[in-house]
């Protein structure tokens, strides 16, 4: 079981008038101006912070930003330290590097990522993070895939590490998805491509009741199974992972796909819009949306589960015309009275977009992180903070 043995806030022992390395996951999208453009996962570990501050500690931020492989002033964190100060009224201090660290309460450390050393896991760059702290707390969910110098390394350079309270909660509901999910238990997986998500697709095909498809993933399944999708999103690969999927014992019982598909003559918010039901799609249309039919199957299915997790928008919403289907699906998701998650960047923005955000039981600020853990693997920055360590 994944969950068991992780260490929480309550094994941190006393951290009073102690330094403490918070490991956050401040990597967040900045508008063309470089201003935070979501702030969500600085807001999320405002409680972690507050805890540890509450009990007396000093605290050291340390994220990435971006993928910089050196020093590069377009993803320095000094902007995000600031932006942190604003939204809790309080004073940020800002460490340009590991050897200018200024005192304070709170202290943001430059991107980490500006280390040569963070994404190689150098014990070297650990130990001198480590030196900087009594105790390190990871609240990086997001991170937790990566076996990096600041999400793994590091925990054998102090004396105790611990997962922070948002890290706790991301890894607890996952786990139960996984472990004990309330029956029946609906995957609804859409996205771009069925190639990058063949494991999780996979995954849910053993553990969930029912399986809804739909998006651009779903187009290579109708393709192999004969029909003509016209320009439709499919590539090699994903055409591939649908004739995996489809030769699975068993898939026949829980995979749904879509039963009817908007399509556009072209991708633009001009296009003309047909339904085509049943699917069978001419050389200059392509799908872009579940259709009223789908919807309201997908709906009824979510809406007698106990326990829904949600993957993948079922059509390009970023495209106004095309977004209603990924609405009536976060609609049924905030409406039913199911255990609720969404995982994954492109849904939970969707799932904000339209007001929905407080809706859901929980709101994954995973991303990759999420869904390798659902696929079962072991996450180094999981595994890091698991056992007597
Ligand atoms: P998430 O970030 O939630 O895991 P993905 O990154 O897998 O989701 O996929 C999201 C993208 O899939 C969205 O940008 C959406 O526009 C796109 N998408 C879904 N269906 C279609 C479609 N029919 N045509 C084009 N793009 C689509
Ligand atoms: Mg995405």
């Amino acid at each position: 079981m994944p969950t068991a043995g992780l260490r929480n806030l309550d094994d941190l022992g006393d951290v009073d008038g102690r330094r403490v390395l918070v490991r956050v996951d401040f990597n967040v999208p900045l508008d063309g101006a470089g201003a935070v453009a979501d702030d969500t996962r600085i807001r999320l570990a405002i409680p972690t912070l507050d805890a540890l501050r509450e009990r007396g500690a000093c605290l050291l931020l340390v994220s990435h930003l971006g993928r910089p492989d050196r020093r590069d002033p377009q993803w320095s964190l000094r902007p995000i330290a600031e932006h942190l100060a604003g939204l809790i009224s309080e004073d940020v201090g800002f460490a340009p590097s590991l050897d200018e660290i200024p005192a304070g309460a709170l202290v943001m450390l430059e991107n980490i990522r500006f280390e040569p050393g963070e994404t190689n896991n150098d014990p070297a760059l650990a130990a001198r993070l480590g030196a900087l702290a009594d105790a390190y707390v990871n609240d990086a969910f997001g991170s937790a895939h990566r076996a990096h110098a600041s999400t793994e390394a590091i925990v054998r350079h102090v004396e105790r590490s611990v997962a922070g309270l948002l890290f706790e909660r991301e890894v607890q509901t996952l786990g139960q998805l996984l472990d004990e999910p309330q029956r029946p238990l609906v995957a609804v997986l859409g996205g771009a491509k069925a190639a990058d998500k063949i494991g999780v697709i996979n995954r849910f095909l053993e553990l969930a009741d029912t399986v809804l498809l739909g998006g651009g993933m779903s187009y290579p399944f109708f393709a192999v199974g004969g029909r003509r999708i016209g320009r439709s999103l499919c590539d090699e690969a994903s055409l591939e992972a649908a004739r995996r999927v489809l030769a699975r014992p068993g898939t026949s019982d829980r995979l749904r796909l879509p039963v009817d598909l908007v399509i556009a003559d072209r991708f633009s918010a001009d296009a003309e819009l047909l339904v085509s039901d049943p699917i069978d799609i001419d050389d200059e249309w392509e799908a872009i949306d579940i259709a009223p039919r789908t919807r309201e199957l997908y709906a009824r299915v979510i809406a007698e589960a106990g326990t829904v997790f949600w993957n993948g928008p079922v059509g390009a919403f970023e495209i106004e015309p095309f977004a209603a289907g990924t609405h009536a699906i976060a609609r049924a998701v905030a409406e039913t009275d199911a255990i609720t998650v969404v995982g994954g960047g492109d849904s939970g923005a969707a799932l904000t977009r339209f007001g929905l955000q407080d809706d859901v039981t929980h709101l994954s600020t995973g991303g990759g992180a999420a869904l390798e853990f659902l696929e079962g693997n072991v996450l180094p920055g999981v595994a890091a903070l698991t056992g007597d360590g």
